[in-house]
């Protein structure tokens, strides 16, 4: 191996003071002359660990491991010599010549040397199938469609693989490299059939993808069109692990910022750096791993990271949480603030920015929550019915969960307070759960499991009712899918509750016939609609009733009893319930009486949820991240309560 000349070593020591290099992993006070922490090599509870700015050195009194910024990277990073030194150049700005591989009779490096060469080739032989004015030209005309100028194509190294089976293969070839050399670049597969090896990627838009100093170690590959899979990247290889890697790192950490943004694509992360924001970097994996939130460790201090709005995305972004705080809560050397942020109107940040400018999405970055208000919050939505409030039972078993990773004692008590609060039960009591989940493993990942097992149930449930509930023509049901499309991120259970009065409200109005249609007597607003029931088997009822209703005759029993056999209300079947109340309305004196019964289920029932709303939105008010969002909510509730009066003196004139 090449030595490092002296004097880059030197400006190093320099400039990587002990302190700051130290202060990246260990919380500092000053004592006398020297810095104590706790040791970031042993565990302890009263600070052994000192750091000597003057002499630029530390060492810990507990387990007397010491030595300068560079013995201290090596031991905290796992890093070699020469690594650390690399490492501590590129947080400090010191150039350190390339002297890997320089030649020491190491095989293994002599391999590695000549993939990562073999590697670099094949990028070329891409940027030039890319720019070939005749091989080129779906790849081109799919950037030109994606936006992709080519100033952005050149700095991220874009090409183009052709569709040829061995077209990679035979130029490698000619350039001199083996067979097994390919086969080590992760980019070529071997026939099952002959033995012989063939190019991995075909007729996609390729990215380079470089490790933090730059070197080429793998690709990604793009479909043009709707081919699966979309995205396909090179196997893990003697140079590529994408479990250590960050997408486009090696251009982010030139920012020098104290943050970065993590997306989940790459695609994403282009889009990001041309919008000005240089510090984004994109996970190479499905799911992110505690290597690479060590790796963006070494270069900011704060990781604000973009989940995908979907199902799956939310998903992927709890396990991510649960993995990164259970991993910092391990390990008391990394110092990290972690944040997740939200692109409103569940758009990814690509679309975002094109649609509202960068200076708007600048916005959606500082908005980000710090992970234990995320958490919070997140317990609080997935748990909150605007009908039926918070399911407490459900957001204790989450929120006790999320506070259990939180590694912080200040902010996991500050997480028991809020949830206390939604609870109404003592900080303490919370806290003790919290804790003594966070002591039992076994018992944290069981009641994780737990939850996602209901949670899948109950989207099962609703999907399951969704697909049963009634629908008797598609136009009646246009407006449900909306709703149900708009709240499809929520996860409750498909009901088919209904109260007492919403099933007398429902009987009445069957009964009264063609009345219900006679303003005279029953105002426009005061005809039932399907919001005014709380469960998805009354709402869809209604829905039929008011499609088949006709002015003149109101509704036919047989056609509404094709309906009635196709949901269950409370459990049992629609019918039996449903014929039992209508007979019973029947049995009113006159249309008078039967109207004023049916107003007053009516009006009973709007109020009661009218109080339901706001008291949500109360709720929800203590969690409004804004100003604007309080204001918003606000403005609801001054409606709401104008509404409550107008029905007020309608039940008086009754
Ligand atoms: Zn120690």
């Amino acid at each position: 191996m090449g030595l490092i000349p002296e004097n880059v070593i030197d400006e190093i020591l320099l400039k990587a003071d002990i302190e700051s290099v130290v202060g990246r992993y260990v919380s500092l006070k000053r004592k006398g002359a020297n810095l104590w922490g706790l040791c970031p090599f042993h565990h302890e509870k009263t600070p052994s660990f000192s750091v000597n700015p003057s002499k630029n050195i530390y060492m810990c009194f507990g387990c007397h491991k010491g030595g300068n910024a560079i013995n201290f990277i090596m031991e905290m990073e796992h890093m070699n010599y020469p690594e650390a030194i690399r490492f501590l150049g590129d947080l400090y700005g010191v150039e350190v010549p390339d002297t890997r591989g320089d030649s020491n009779g190491d095989s293994g490096r002599e391999k590695i040397k000549r993939v990562k060469s073999l590697l670099t080739e094949t990028a070329k032989f891409y940027y030039k199938q890319f720019n070939d004015p005749e091989i080129g030209v779906p790849a081109r005309k799919y950037a030109e469609k994606r936006a992709l100028d080519k100033q952005t194509l050149d700095h991220f190294g874009i090409g183009y693989s052709p569709l040829d089976w061995d077209a990679l293969r035979e130029y490698l070839e000619e350039k001199g490299y083996t067979e097994q050399e390919m086969v080590d670049s992760g980019n070529f597969k071997k026939s099952e059939k002959n033995g012989k090896i063939f190019d991995r990627f075909r007729g996609r838009l390729m990215f380079p993808i470089f490790d933090s100093f730059g070197n080429i170690i793998a690709f990604g590959g793009r479909a043009l069109g709707d081919e699966s899979p979309k995205y396909l990247n090179s196997s893990d290889s003697l140079v590529y692990n994408k479990q250590n890697h960050l997408y486009a790192l090696n251009f982010a950490k030139k920012e020098q910022s104290k943050q970065l943004i993590v997306v989940e694509g790459y695609m994403d992360a282009i889009a990001m750096h041309r919008a000005g924001f240089r510090n984004t970097v994109a996970a190479l994996g499905t799911s992110f791993t505690d290597s690479q939130l060590k790796l963006c460790a070494r270069y900011c201090e704060e990781v604000v990271f973009f989940f995908d709005a979907d199902g799956a995305g939310q998903k992927a972004a709890i396990r991510a949480i649960k993995m990164m705080l259970e991993y910092l809560s391990k390990l008391s050397g990394i110092k990290i603030r972690i944040k997740i942020a939200k692109v409103p109107d569940g758009k990814d940040p690509d679309e975002y920015i094109r649609a509202n400018g960068a200076e708007k999405f600048a916005e959606v970055v500082r908005n980000a929550l710090y992970v234990e208000d995320y958490l919070l919050e997140r317990a609080y939505n997935d748990n909150f019915d605007e009908v039926k409030g918070i399911d407490k039972g459900r957001y204790q078993d989450d929120v006790c969960l999320y506070g259990s990773w939180v590694p912080d004692e200040i902010k996991r008590s500050t997480m028991a307070n809020e949830a206390a609060k939604v609870l109404g039960a003592t900080p303490g009591a919370v806290l003790n759960r919290m804790n003594s989940l966070a002591d039992s493993e076994g018992a944290r990942d069981n009641l994780m499991q737990a939850r996602e097992i209901a949670r899948q149930k109950e989207n099962d449930l609703r999907n399951r009712n969704a697909a049963a509930s009634v629908r008797p023509d598609e136009d009646l049901n246009a407006e449900h899918a909306d709703e149900s499309s708009v709240e499809s991120e929520k996860t409750y259970a498909v009901n088919d509750t209904a109260t007492e009065d919403e099933i007398k409200l429902f009987a009445y109005a069957m009964s009264l016939g063609p009345v219900l249609a006679d303003q005279k007597q029953i105002a426009i607003e005061d005809v039932l609609r399907p919001d005014d029931f709380s469960g998805d088997s009354m709402k869809a009822l209604v829905k039929s009733f008011l499609s088949v209703f006709d002015a003149k005759r109101g509704v036919s029993y047989a056609r509404m009893s094709d309906f009635f056999s196709r949901v269950t209300i409370n459990g049992s079947a629609a019918e039996d319930i449903l014929y039992r109340e209508c007979t019973k309305a029947d049995l009113a004196e006159d249309v008078k009486v039967k109207r004023d019964y049916y107003l007053g289920y009516l009006y009973k029932i709007r109020i009661i949820r009218v109080k339901a709303i706001e008291e949500a939105l109360i709720t929800r008010r203590m969690y409004a991240s804004s100003q604007e969002e309080r204001d918003e909510i606000d403005g609801k509730l001054s409606n709401l309560s104008e509404y409550k009066l107008k029905i007020r003196t309608k039940i008086e004139g009754l």
